[in-house]
């Protein structure tokens, strides 16, 4: 994942420093020294995030939030504040500015990496619904309505704490923004109620006497029913080593003890925030099911849709400049799997495909069936590396373990062979990339079929068909 940073400080040494991490962990930097050099930079450049220091001449870091956050054209960009050292008044400010986030100086490599990867990958999440709330509105399918809320009240939110003052302070925070907590206190009954009960949000102490809080973080992870739920850890400030374990194995978010209200508060709402987007995300999809926008048999979008949701996909990359690839998968000698099993049989076989698809791309990527035993994945913000990795991951998916179908013929073993395309800076016209991704498709089938091949690169000559 990469983003387009925007650094917001008027002393240049900050602006410096910061600049100098956020590149080494390949990032895009933009940098601004002042609030109003910051609004110029973003109206032009749309950053992903903004890095804003709180206290600057003129025009302080509160103002230019405000500013951000009340344009519509900008509200959705995700703003961090950059705080003095244990100062709460100015978390509280920032709040009420529409800051999406904290950190404190001076600022270290593992929080700020953290909050940047979850704030874009919200933000990402975010446009891709608002893509979609436009393809559909387009097509007639579903009425307008604004996707951004801030408001989390209502939430329900699960916390694993054995220790009982934490808990009950926590659980008067809670009350204080009207969210539903549920506090349990051994580890072997988060598991049952994850499963009964869709929780917005699982809180976890990392330090519980009756279990391994890492452990517990790994198997919400892999469980069906809890894993899109967002997990914040609760964690000790010099446990860094546990820490940068639990971000590996999937946590979303983390706060350090003594918990502060604000910080809590702030974090709970981004999760929320996020966990409420994809589940709206889902429902966008399944209201549209019902408007012939998806394919009866598998559940993916049909081709009308498809058609008409790349072309912004792809103007959205062009004018953000950031690449997008697509997949076309072609399962091999499928009309030897009608003519040996029969159409249901078949029939099935696609679901099947279709459904690993789904469940091998992130939300925001778009499944669609062109037709036949045709499948394409389009995946924006993913260079030509990843979408080749995806790519392979598919190609394996289908051919490590057969289909199973309810009829006589049982276990069906499938293969499939897909041309990826990447338009690198997300220029081009979306259909050129399809007959790329078309072409390399083709060439795969050639080399015998089960494989995948890039298309070449952009300016190269087209592979031919
Ligand atoms: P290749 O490896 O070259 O792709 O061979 P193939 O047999 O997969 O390709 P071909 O295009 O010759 O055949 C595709 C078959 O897919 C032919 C058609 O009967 C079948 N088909 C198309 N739509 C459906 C469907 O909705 N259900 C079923 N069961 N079969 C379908
Ligand atoms: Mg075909
Ligand atoms: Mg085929």
């Amino acid at each position: 994942m990469t983003a387009r940073v925007l650094v917001v400080d008027d002393l240049p040494q900050n602006v410096k420093l910061l600049e100098a991490k956020l590149t080494s962990e390949y990032f895009n930097v933009l940098t601004a020294n002042s609030g109003s050099e910051a609004l110029e930079i973003i109206e032009i450049a749309r950053p992903d995030i903004v890095l804003l220091d709180v206290m600057m001449p003129e025009m302080d870091g509160f103002e230019v939030c405000r500013n951000i956050k009340s344009d519509p054209k900008t509200a959705h960009i995700p703003v961090v504040m950059i705080t003095a050292l244990s100062d709460v008044s100015d978390r509280v400010r920032g709040l009420e500015a529409g800051a999406d986030d904290f950190l404190t100086k001076p600022v270290t490599d593992v929080p700020l990496f953290a909050r940047i990867r979850s704030l874009v990958r919200l933000k990402m999440a975010m446009d891709e619904l608002r893509l979609r709330q436009d393809t559909s509105e387009q097509l007639g399918a579903v009425a307008g309505e604004d996707a951004i809320a801030r408001d989390i009240t209502g939430a329900r939110v699960l916390l694993v704490e054995d220790d009982e003052l934490s808990a009950e302070l926590i659980a008067e925070f809670a009350a204080e923004s009207d969210i539903k907590l549920q506090v349990v206190q051994r580890l072997d009954r988060v598991s049952e109620l994850g499963a009964q009960e869709p929780f917005d949000l699982i809180m976890c102490s990392a330090d519980l006497a009756t279990g391994d809080a890492l452990r517990l973080v790994s198997e919400l992870r892999s469980d069906d029913a809890t894993r899109t739920v967002p997990i914040l850890l609760l964690i000790r400030e010099e446990d860094n080593d546990r820490l940068a374990k639990a971000l590996e194995i999937g946590i979303n978010d983390y706060l350090v003890r003594p918990i502060n209200r604000e910080e809590l508060v702030a974090r709970m709402r981004s999760q929320v925030r996020r966990k409420r987007y994809q589940d709206r995300l889902r429902a966008t999809y399944r209201e549209s099911m019902s408007m012939a926008v998806t394919d009866p048999l598998t559940g993916v979008y049909n081709r009308r849709y498809f058609d008409v949701h790349v072309e912004g996909q792809q103007s959205r990359a062009a004018s953000l400049g950031k690449p997008l690839a697509l997949l076309m998968i072609d399962i091999d000698r499928f009309k030897q799997i009608n003519d040996s099993h029969g159409h249901a049989a078949g029939d099935e076989v696609l679901a099947e495909i279709a459904n690993r698809i789904v469940r091998h791309v992130r939300n925001f990527d778009m499944v669609a069936r062109l037709g036949g035993e045709e499948f394409v994945v389009v995946m924006p913000e993913t260079d030509e590396k990843a979408a080749h990795g995806v790519a392979e991951r598919l190609r394996e998916a289908f051919a490590n373990r057969p289909v199973k179908t309810s009829g006589p013929a049982g276990e069906i073993s499938v293969t499939a062979s897909i041309g990826v395309a990447v338009s690198e800076d997300g220029s081009g016209r979306a259909q050129h990339l399809l007959a790329r991704a078309d072409g390399a498709m083709y060439e795969a089938k050639r080399r015998g079929r089960n494989r995948v091949v890039l298309a070449r690169s952009e300016g190269a000559t087209p592979a031919v068909a």
